[in-house]
């Protein structure tokens, strides 16, 4: 600021007021005058220092408007106050953006100082460690996550691996933990939930381990005889008439077991969405009424209700399968009885159901039925060349057609199956030709 200009300007004034007071009073009038004016120069001078002052006790306020020398000062000062405020702005939206990034990041994470006092978290993190986000800001992270395996890794301070942790809180998680340094002193502690990798993992294992136990009981079987007819030597014909069906049974079996094995394999592997194929629902469901007839070697009595008008659009191997391995359930688990085969419109699109009058299934089994080789009774799945991957196999297949399995049974009473297919799988079938025949009740 030049402040020539303001000087020369108050001397003149109070020159001036000398001047005027001589003219008037004389003398000492001169004096006086010029004292006159500069108090009132002074006066003024205070005025604006105090307005200053009460500003900047409340710098957040409208800066004052001033006069003279002032008004330059209070105007750089509301410039300042304008930057100030803009560079305040822009601080905050940084700060907002680095804060919903940290909250968009898939994984969880605590920012800890050096004295590993919690200083920031997103909300992943805190679901993690089960903490609080506003709550448990500033306490030391050891205090609050008191695994020992998890102070130890921070407290040795080798993050080269990372550790797996199952939180207290929740110990169905599975967390793997990275620790990074940042910005110096700090320390960023991420978190990954790998429970669905961890529950795979196990899934495989105990998949392996089935599929050894079931294949091992068939082959002790089968290599058994095969050393006692090579022990016979030349006798082992006489035993022949008793050793070979048995052999054949566990052979079957053992087949059986590679077959939906490789089919769950193969609808496993499978990534295009089933062709939409048009299958004719009358003939297949005829033929495999009549496979289930003969498979319950008369001590069922099997009644279909199918509409003729409806077709199915999908995999015809797969829905082959679906139906299969539903009505085969059915003769298998109830040793006589009557068992209702319906192929009908429903809600959701179609539905084909499968009731039989058999011996029911408990509530609590009923949510893991298509769990691989998930039994309710062991004995009688073997015993009736069961493999415990029919309802896996039913599961796969419906998934893939969009539909799904809904299973009601009551023990003592009997159990309904129902494979539930979308209307974007349901054709009208088609009227040209020899018209369909609604198939009456057998
Ligand atoms: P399995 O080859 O043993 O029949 P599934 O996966 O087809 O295997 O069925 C799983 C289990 O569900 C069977 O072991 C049986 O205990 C039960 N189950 C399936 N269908 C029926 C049914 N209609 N009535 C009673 N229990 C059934």
């Amino acid at each position: 600021m030049n402040r020539l200009p303001t000087l020369l300007w108050w001397a003149t004034l109070i020159g001036l007021a000398a001047i005027v007071a001589d003219q008037l009073a004389g003398g000492t009038g001169a004096v006086f005058g010029a004292l006159v004016a500069a108090v009132v120069l002074l006066g003024l001078q205070l005025r604006q220092l105090e307005r200053l002052e009460r500003w900047l006790a409340a710098p957040d306020e409208q800066v004052p408007e001033g006069s003279g020398a002032w008004e330059d000062v209070f105007a750089r000062l509301a410039r300042l106050q304008k930057n100030h405020r803009a560079a305040l702005t822009r601080l905050e939206r940084a700060v907002k953006t680095f804060e919903s990034a940290g909250q968009a990041i898939p994984e969880g994470v605590l920012a800890i100082d050096a004295e590993q006092r919690i200083v920031w978290m997103n909300r992943l993190g805190a679901r993690h460690f089960g903490l609080d986000m506003q709550r448990d800001r500033e306490f030391l992270v050891t205090q609050l996550i008191r695994d020992p395996a998890f102070r130890n890794y921070l407290q040795q301070g080798d993050f080269a691996e990372p550790l797996l942790m199952h939180p207290t809180h929740r110990p169905d998680l599975a967390l793997q933990v990275f620790v990074v340094a940042f910005a110096g002193e700090q320390t960023l502690i991420l978190s990954r939930d790998i429970s669905d990798r961890e529950q795979l993992e196990r899934m495989r294992r105990d998949f392996v381990a089935n599929v050894s136990h079931e294949l091992r009981t068939p082959l002790t079987v089968v290599s058994g005889f095969v050393e006692t007819l090579s022990d016979l030597g030349g006798t082992a014909g006489e035993s022949l008439p008793q050793i070979l069906p048995l052999l054949e049974n566990q052979t079957r079996r053992m087949q059986s077991l590679v077959t939906d094995l490789l089919t769950l394999a193969r609808l496993e592997c499978e990534r295009d969405e089933p062709p939409m194929q048009a299958i004719g629902m009358q003939p297949l469901l005829q033929a495999l009424v009549k496979d289930a007839e003969v498979l319950s070697a008369g001590r069922h009595q099997i009644i279909t209700d199918i509409d003729p008008g409806l077709e199915l659009l999908g995999a015809d191997g797969e829905i082959r399968s679906i139906l299969s391995n539903l009505l085969s359930n059915a003769v298998r688990y109830s040793s006589a009885g009557t068992i209702k085969v319906s192929w009908h419109a429903c809600a959701e699109g179609a539905c084909f159901t499968v009731r039989d009058t058999g011996p029911g299934i408990a509530p609590e089994h009923i949510p893991r039925l298509t769990e691989r080789f998930y039994r309710v009774d062991s004995d009688r799945s073997r015993a009736s060349g069961g493999t415990g991957l029919g309802l896996a196999i039913v599961k796969h297949a419906l998934t893939r057609h969009g539909g799904q399995l809904r299973i009601d049974s009551t023990p003592g009473v009997g159990s309904t199956f129902a494979a539930v297919f979308p209307a974007a799988r349901i054709g009208a079938a088609p009227t040209m030709g020899a018209p369909l025949k609604r198939s009456g009740r057998r």
